[in-house]
Order: structure tokens, then C-alpha cells, then sequence
């Protein structure tokens, strides 16, 4: 039997398609509420879309922990093999606005919430290792120039190649961007990074600085533009369908949590700056430890109320993880719950994508939103500290070990330039084939073609301090490109279970 349709206010509906007129051809009455309610309610379906990471993809699933990891943490979840607990992914381009089509060349958002007995664990890292920059500062130019010039309201190639020439720090994320990994074929097939570095502390009170890797289980599949021209010609949500069809047939996507761990003064020896977001750790010299599985095996009930709701930050951690002094994480922290506040409201970790799976006990009191009960214990304890045996009380025991910092206050840039163009090379020369290389220097080329003369010097400059063989195939590329003479660029080899839409 059916349910009784009723307003907002539950009380029954008689009618869902005809509105009150003064008599059969007058005009509507202002009285019929349920239309007004209707009518303004799709007034307000829409919230301010995400500034970046605007169009996603999201499931749920389970995480559980299969090595034991506690010397390094004292964090709940990892106290023994076996804990598990919920978890909420969702995947994004960096620069498409939610309309955007998913198969495009872009950098992809890898966010895992973590819903711990200790409460929400946030991951809010990338598909790449890296970032394009190493400072906060620089945040908001750096993704102006990836959305619409204000006069044309088109991307501009020309911002973009302007940006990262001027910050040569960009070249190894660029690299990773321009090259095959730059349009993985759809989420379950890229690896995930929580891309910072952050901290550890176990019982004894050592911290360690720790990078997250998550290694994608189900192969690493790539297209190149032309197979990805193909998929977004056909379906724009290619990632969607593939993602959800997955679930829903119950081929559920894997994950293996991984860490990289540095004990804490180790820091100081290195030849690099661990804390910086435009370099990876070598796993030569700090190998993969495995910690767990993430396994995505429920589609939301609800897009929007999961996944469009889901606010992800890294300023949210459990005890026994930490921050760095990663300049990128530090804005991050501060950033990522600010821009919730605007865009889903003063309490939105009370929304159902965001609610802690623990009891929380908090003193925020009122603003919007606020449609859940007092959290303090007590009916009169809306400050701290009180006399209420009760109400909530903060709790030393987790406090993090302290952090020996010293130096003069002051804005510092980085002091060996030289430092920038070293891993960009290591993944030029040593990671990448033949083959992937060519496909580097087209992809590079193509991206370029816009640009003004004197920004593609200036990237050139760039190129050519990574390798010359790299501003040598960059110029040639272009060169092909420009007599049409780019038949001998090798395509991505389509293996026998890629998705039939990715044939040549
Ligand atoms: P390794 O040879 O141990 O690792 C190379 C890594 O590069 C592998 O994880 C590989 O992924 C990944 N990779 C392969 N092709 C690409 C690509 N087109 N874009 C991005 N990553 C790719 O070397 P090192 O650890 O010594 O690092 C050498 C260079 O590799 C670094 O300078 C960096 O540019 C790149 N890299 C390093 C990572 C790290 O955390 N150490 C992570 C990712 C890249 P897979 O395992 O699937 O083959």
C-alpha cells in the first residue's frame, strides 16, 4: 500500500497537481500552501558547488585493519588486526564544475572519511603523491588559473602554463598530470595518496612523520585524450556509471592502505625537505609498510545526502595522528572546514555523510542547523568549565607528545631551487617507458598549443632543467603536431578486461 503524502509539517496532502484556483480558469490563491512549499523548495535545492573538486563520485564501505602498526601509533583503530570501521570515499576532478565531464585529463580528488570509535578520520589527498605547490599562500592564485578567465569565461591554457612557469616547483606534478596517469579510466583504477606528510605518536610518546598511500587493488588503467575524446562524445559520467555499476553488480573496488614512516628527528639528516608537497618520499629509502584494506561495497541510498552532503578535511584526525609542518597541510587544516561552514552550514558534521559513529560531546551551542540535541552532558552545562560532575570534560590522555621547533619567525622560500627539478627527473627517466614518454611530450604539446610565445619559453626553461631530453621531445611533439605528422605516437595498449568503450 501506498504512503500518504503529506507536507513538510506531516499533515496530509489532498491533491499534488492542480492548483487552487478562483474558479476553473481564475487565477491561483495564495492560500495553496503545499504549491508555495513545493515551488520553494525547488528554489533551494541547489547549494554553492564545491570551488574545487566540484564533480565526484562516492561510495561506502569497510576498512580493516590486516598488519599490526601499533608501534608507531597509539590511534584505536590500529590497536589491533582485525579492527574495522565504516567509511565514506569520494573521488573528483580538480577543475570541472559539477556539470563537468568525468574521463578529462585533470588531477583526481582521493578523500576516505574513517568513521573510528575515536571519531572521524579524514583523508583529503589526491591520486598523485604530490601537489602542484608547496605554500597555502599560493593556493587560491593556483586554482584561479585552472577555472574561467573572467573575460572569456573559457579556460586559459595560457594562466595555466603563466602560473606554472613562475613556479618550477609545478614541473613534477605537471609531469605526473601530462602523462598517462593524467586521465585514469575511471576511479577503481588509480592509486590514492593522502599526499602530506603527518605524524604518528605510539604509547611511549615518539612520533613519526608518516605518508599514506593507498594501493589500488584492481589494475592501474589509463586513456589516452583520444579514447577519453571518444568516452565523454558518448556519456559525460563515465566514471559514474562504471563506479556504480560496479557496486551495484557486486564487484567491489579494494584499496590497501600503505605507510611511509620516518622516525621524527631523522627529518633534519635528509637532503630533502620531507615536509614539502611538491616531493614524494623515494620507496627505496622508506618502503611501503602494509596496514589494511579498504573495500567500497555500497552505493549511497542517496547521492546527495552522502556525497554532495560529505565534508572531508584534514583537520579532522584521532589521537595518535598528527599534522606536519607541511606548509600545503597547516592552510589545509584551516581551509577545508572553513569552506563547509559556507557551503553546508554552521553544524554541518551533524549532517548524516559527516556524523561521527561515537558519542560526541561538544560545547558549540546554536546557528543554523542546529536540529540535534544538547552534547554536554548536562542540561544546564552550556559553558566549561562548570560544576557538573557529568557534563563533558576534555581529556589530557590524548594529548599530543610535544613538538621541538625552532628558528626566527619569517617567510621563508625555498633555500636550493635545484631540489625541484630532481624527482621530476627520477619519474622521467627511470619511471617512465619509451612509450609513455612520447605520449608525455604529445599530451605537453597539445596542452600547449595556445599558449603565447613567451610563457612557453618560459616553460621550456623549465622543461629543460628536468632533462633536455624532455624539452627536446616537448619541441618535436609540438613540431609533429603542427604538419599533423603524429601517427607514430604509441596509444595506451588496451588490455582484455579495459571496458568495451575504451576500444582504439
Ligand atoms: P619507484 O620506482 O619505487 O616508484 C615509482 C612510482 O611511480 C610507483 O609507485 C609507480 O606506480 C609510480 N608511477 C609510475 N608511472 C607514473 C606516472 N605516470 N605518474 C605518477 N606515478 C607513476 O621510485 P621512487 O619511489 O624512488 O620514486 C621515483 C619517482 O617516482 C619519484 O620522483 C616520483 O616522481 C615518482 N613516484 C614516487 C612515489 C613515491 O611515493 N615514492 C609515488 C608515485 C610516483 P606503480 O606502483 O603503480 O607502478
Amino acid at each position: 500500500m501506498s504512503k500518504r503524502l503529506t507536507t513538510s509539517a506531516g499533515t496530509p496532502v489532498p491533491t499534488n497537481e492542480t492548483s487552487a484556483t478562483a474558479g476553473p480558469r481564475g487565477p491561483v490563491l495564495l492560500e495553496d500552501y503545499q504549491l508555495i512549499e513545493k515551488l520553494a523548495h525547488q528554489n533551494r535545492e541547489r547549494i554553492p558547488e564545491r570551488v574545487v573538486h566540484a564533480k565526484g563520485w562516492g561510495a561506502q564501505g569497510t576498512f580493516t585493519v590486516t598488519h599490526d602498526i601499533s608501534q608507531y601509533t597509539c590511534a584505536k583503530l590500529f590497536s589491533k588486526v582485525g579492527n574495522s570501521c565504516d567509511i565514506l570515499s569520494r573521488w573528483s576532478t580538480v577543475a570541472g564544475e559539477q556539470g563537468a565531464a568525468d574521463a578529462e585529463r585533470d588531477v583526481r580528488g582521493f578523500s576516505v572519511k574513517f568513521y573510528t570509535e575515536e571519531g572521524n578520520w579524514d583523508m583529503v589527498g589526491n591520486n598523485t603523491p604530490i601537489f602542484f605547490i608547496r605554500d597555502a599562500y599560493k593556493f587560491p592564485d593556483f586554482i584561479r588559473t585552472q577555472k574561467r578567465h573572467p573575460k572569456t569565461n573559457l579556460r586559459s591554457p595560457e594562466a595555466m602554463f603563466d602560473f606554472w612557469a613562475g613556479q618550477p616547483e609545478s614541473v613534477h606534478q605537471v609531469t605526473i598530470l601530462m602523462s598517462d596517469r593524467g586521465i585514469p579510466q575511471n576511479p577503481m583504477h588509480m592509486h590514492g595518496y593522502g599526499s602530506h606528510t603527518f605524524s604518528m605518536w605510539n604509547d611511549k610518546g615518539e612520533r613519526f612523520w608518516v605518508k599514506f598511500h593507498f594501493r589500488c587493488q584492481q589494475p592501474i588503467k589509463n586513456y589516452t585524450n583520444e579514447q577519453a575524446e571518444k568516452i565523454v562524445g558518448e556519456t559525460r559520467e563515465s566514471y559514474q556509471e562504471d563506479l556504480y555499476n560496479a557496486i551495484d553488480e557486486g564487484n567491489f573496488p579494494k584499496w590497501e592502505l600503505n605507510i611511509q614512516v620516518m622516525p621524527e628527528e631523522q627529518a633534519a639528516e635528509l637532503d630533502f625537505n620531507p615536509f614539502d608537497l611538491t616531493k614524494v618520499w623515494s620507496h627505496k629509502d622508506f618502503p611501503l609498510i602494509p596496514v589494511g584494506m579498504l573495500e567500497f561495497n555500497k552505493n549511497p541510498d542517496n547521492y546527495f545526502q552522502m556525497i554532495e552532503n560529505a565534508a572531508f578535511s584534514p583537520s579532522n584526525k584521532v589521537p595518535g595522528i598528527g599534522f606536519s609542518p607541511d606548509k600545503m597541510l597547516q592552510g589545509r587544516v584551516f581551509a577545508y572546514a572553513d569552506a563547509h561552514r559556507y557551503r553546508l552550514g554552521t553544524h554541518y558534521e551533524a549532517l548524516p555523510a559527516n556524523a561521527p559513529k561515537c558519542p560526541v560531546h561538544t560545547y558549540h551551542k546554536d546557528g543554523s542547523m542546529r536540529f540535534f540535541p544538547q552534547q554536554t552532558g548536562h542540561p544546564d552545562a552550556y559553558y566549561e568549565p562548570n560544576q557538573y560532575e557529568e557534563s563533558a570534560k576534555a581529556d589530557p590522555s590524548v594529548m599530543e607528545p610535544p613538538l621541538k621547533i625552532s628558528g626566527d619567525a619569517d617567510r621563508y622560500a625555498q633555500e636550493d631551487k635545484d631540489a625541484d627539478y630532481v624527482q621530476p627527473r627520477a619519474l622521467y627517466k627511470e619511471v617512465l617507458g619509451d612509450d609513455e614518454r612520447k605520449r608525455l611530450h604529445l599530451n605537453m604539446a597539445r596542452a600547449m598549443a595556445p599558449v603565447s610565445d613567451s610563457v612557453r619559453d618560459r616553460w621550456y626553461a623549465v622543461l629543460e632543467r628536468v632533462h633536455p631530453d624532455y624539452l627536446a621531445g616537448v619541441k618535436k611533439a609540438a613540431s609533429d603536431l603542427e604538419s599533423g605528422n603524429i601517427d607514430d605516437y604509441p596509444g595506451i595498449p588496451v588490455t582484455g578486461d579495459t571496458p568495451v568503450r575504451a576500444a582504439e
